[in-house]
C-alpha cells in the first residue's frame, strides 16, 4: 500500500483489488484510496472492502501510529467497496466507532440488504473478492446528518449530505485545508481521461439528486477534491464540478431522448460513446450499465408521476 502524506497529519493510502466493476468500468484491478487523519480524534475516511483492512491498518502502523488509538472510521456511503470493512473494523479496533449518514445506519446495523444487494451487483463470489461485510452494533456507531461538525485530528471538519450516487452519500470537508472527500458525489474518475463520469451506479442511482450535490459541493468552493478509487486530484476543483455537471446533465438529455425514440439500450449507448468520445471507436469500455443506471431512474420517476 502507497502512502503519501497529502496535508498536515493527513496520508492517502493508496491500494488496489482484484475485481473489475461496473459502477468504474476499470480494466484493471480496482484501485482505492483511503485517508487516514491522524491526531486528536484520529480518523479513516472511505476504509473499503473488509479484504484490503488488514493492509489498511499496517499501512498506518508502519507510518508509526498505534492502531489502537483509531477513534472514527467514515465511509462515504454504504456499498460494500466503501463501507464494507466497517464492522470488522470497529470489532477489531478498540475504540472505534463508524459515522454513517442517518440514512445509511439501518443498512450496517443489520447487513441483510447489503448483503443481498451486493450479491446481485458482483455474484455469488463478491465475499471472496470483497471480505466478509459484518454489522456494526448501535454502540459502536455514530449518526450523522448534513453539517454534522466535528473535530478530526484536532481541526474543524464538517458532513456534507451528497446522495445521488447512493441516497445516504456524504462527502467530508475539511474546513481548514478546504479540501472535499467527495466519495462518489463528484463522478468516477479515470487516470488517463480528462473528463469524469456521472456519479452513476448499479442499481440505484438518483440522477437529480446528483445534480444538486454537485451544485452543493461547488459552494463550499473547495480547493482540493479527494475522490474514492482514483484518490487526490491535482486539478482545479472548479473544472472538475463544471465537467461533472455537465456530463451528469448532457448524457440525462441524450439518454432521456433515446427512451422517447424508442431506441435500444444498445443504440443509447452508441449516442453515449459519440458524446464522450471524439472517435467513438476509441470508447474503452462498455457504457452500458450507465445506460441502465439513467434508464431506470428516468423510469422511477415517469412511475412515480403516474401514481400521484
Ligand atoms: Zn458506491
Ligand atoms: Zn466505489
Amino acid at each position: 500500500m502507497d502512502a503519501e502524506q497529502i496535508f498536515p497529519g493527513v496520508w492517502e493510502l493508496r491500494t488496489s483489488y482484484g475485481v473489475d466493476t461496473a459502477e468504474l468500468f476499470t480494466d484493471g484491478p480496482m484501485p482505492h484510496a483511503a485517508w487516514f487523519i491522524a491526531g486528536d480524534q484520529s480518523a479513516i475516511l472511505d476504509p473499503g472492502p473488509t479484504s484490503i483492512a488488514e493492509e489498511l491498518l499496517d499501512a498506518i502502523r508502519k507510518l508509526g501510529y498505534e492502531t489502537d488509538l483509531i477513534d472514527l472510521v467514515i465511509p462515504s456511503h454504504i456499498h460494500i467497496d466503501h463501507a464494507g470493512a466497517s464492522g470488522w473494523l470497529v470489532k477489531e479496533l478498540p475504540h472505534a466507532r463508524a459515522v454513517f449518514h442517518t440514512r445509511g445506519a439501518p443498512f450496517m446495523r443489520d447487513v441483510a440488504r447489503l448483503t443481498a444487494g451486493t450479491a446481485d451487483v458482483f455474484g455469488e463470489e463478491w465475499e471472496e473478492i470483497f471480505g466478509p461485510l459484518l454489522p456494526v452494533p448501535d454502540e459502536k456507531m455514530t449518526i450523522v446528518e448534513d453539517g454534522s461538525a466535528f473535530k478530526l485530528g484536532g481541526n474543524d471538519y464538517r458532513i456534507v449530505f451528497m446522495p445521488g450516487h447512493s441516497l445516504d452519500h456524504i462527502g467530508i470537508f475539511d474546513e481548514g485545508n478546504k479540501a472535499l472527500y467527495c466519495g462518489h458525489g463528484l463522478g468516477n474518475y479515470k487516470p488517463h481521461r480528462y473528463m469524469p463520469d456521472p456519479p452513476m451506479t448499479l442499481p440505484y442511482f438518483d440522477v437529480d439528486a446528483s445534480i444538486e450535490s454537485i451544485r452543493k459541493a461547488r459552494n463550499l468552493e473547495p480547493e482540493y477534491l479527494l475522490p474514492v478509487h482514483s484518490g487526490f486530484l491535482a486539478s482545479n476543483p472548479s473544472f472538475a464540478i463544471d465537467a461533472v455537471e455537465r456530463v451528469t446533465i448532457e448524457l440525462g438529455e441524450i439518454i432521456k431522448k433515446g427512451m422517447l425514440e424508442g431506441l435500444s439500450d444498445s443504440d443509447i449507448e452508441n449516442s453515449v460513446c459519440r458524446y464522450m468520445f471524439a472517435d467513438p471507436s476509441k470508447s474503452d469500455r462498455s457504457y452500458l450499465p450507465l445506460v441502465i443506471s439513467y434508464r431506470t431512474y428516468y423510469e422511477r420517476q415517469t412511475a412515480k408521476a403516474k401514481k400521484s
